[in-house]
């Protein structure tokens, strides 16, 4: 890890406020295939993503600077054994708020000026309103960016130029590696290896036309630019742009986000939804029932399945796919 490269994890990072402070911000998405390596540390019976990020630092030289939010047990364990096990390094921990109305704005707004002071004082400069909109303009157009890219593209594909871009590196788009055919189905659920999963959907003859994902689409689905003259402004401005996204499940506005998704389903002309989700995510496992009930009423067919981050019980899960895309399909 290079000295000015900070880590973060969940998609409500700030990442704008790094950039700002001078440091790099690199999504990790860890070794979906490594994570016995975090068990010493945490419980086996953990998101695998959190074990999986665990598993990869344990295995990378130091420094391991980080940036954490507060929007689950899972991240606030991996938190807990970051600054245990890293403790040269610099180590922060957000709290996010559930709502999303001008009271959840204001408390992120304030959540983000008490990061911002962590980083000046760990980097030992000031940040300027101008470096904090410097910072927002470079990640709109990153994020202007991964749109254009990912035009035409469907996906495992897609879900690889999301990720490249939260890792900060250019998007290397196989065209073999696409698949611009089947049957459209939007893919829900919070983070999914686009080597595993995703993949499995394709070989079933699954053609995912938005990938509602926190390593997906959904980080993209912000539009406010951020022009505040000052510094409070500027990151009350830059909160409000954060929870104007898509929600994610974690979120208290779940109407917003089952309207959010039926139209796009409508829009993307998706025949169905997969429901997707890392295990020994409550959020999630809670969330399921509400949205099965809206897509019903709202005549949308959905498939649920779970994922242990590594795929590798591909047969099972193929079987099923594939029965579900012969009923939507007709
Ligand atoms: S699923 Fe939601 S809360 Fe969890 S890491 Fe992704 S954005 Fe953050």
């Amino acid at each position: 890890m290079a000295d000015r490269d900070m880590a973060w994890f969940c998609a409500y990072t700030p990442v704008e406020l790094i950039r700002a402070a001078g440091f790099r911000p690199v999504r990790r998405f860890g070794d979906p295939h490594g994570l016995e390596a975090a068990d010493t540390y945490l419980h086996p019976a953990l998101c695998p993503y959190v074990r999986a990020c665990l598993a990869q630092a344990l295995d990378q030289a130091p420094p391991h600077h980080a940036m954490f939010v507060n929007c689950c047990d899972g991240m606030r364990r991996l938190h807990d054994a970051w600054k245990a096990l890293f403790p040269e390094s610099f180590a922060f921990l957000m709290d996010l708020p559930r709502r999303t109305d001008e009271r959840g704005r204001e408390a992120l707004g304030r959540e983000f000026a008490r990061l911002l002071g962590a980083l000046e004082e760990f980097a030992g400069r000031r940040v300027t309103p101008d470096d904090l909109l410097r910072a927002c303009r470079e990640e709109r157009e990153l994020q202007l960016a991964y749109r254009r890219t990912v035009e035409g593209l469907w996906g495992a594909a897609r879900v690889a130029a999301a990720q490249a871009a939260q890792e900060d590196r250019a998007p290397a788009v196989e065209a073999a590696d696409h698949v611009s055919t089947g049957v459209p189905v939007l893919l829900s659920g919070n983070l999914l290896n686009p080597r595993g999963l995703l993949s499995i959907l394709e070989r079933a003859g699954a053609r995912v036309v938005w990938a509602d994902l926190c390593n997906g689409d959904r980080p993209f689905t912000a539009e406010a630019p951020v022009t505040g003259a000052d510094r409070p402004r500027i990151l009350r401005e830059l909160a409000a742009r954060y929870l104007e996204r898509h929600p994610c499940a974690r979120m208290a506005d779940g109407e917003r986000r089952y309207r959010l998704l039926v139209e796009r389903a409508r829009e993307c002309g998706a025949l169905g939804v997969i429901y997707a989700s890392l295990k020994f995510c409550d959020s999630y496992l809670y969330d399921f029932p509400r949205l099965r009930e809206r897509l019903r009423r709202e005549e949308i067919p959905v498939l649920r399945l779970e994922s242990d981050y590594a795929d590798g019980h591909a047969g099972q899960l193929l079987t099923r796919v594939e029965a579900f895309l012969e009923m939507i399909a007709g």
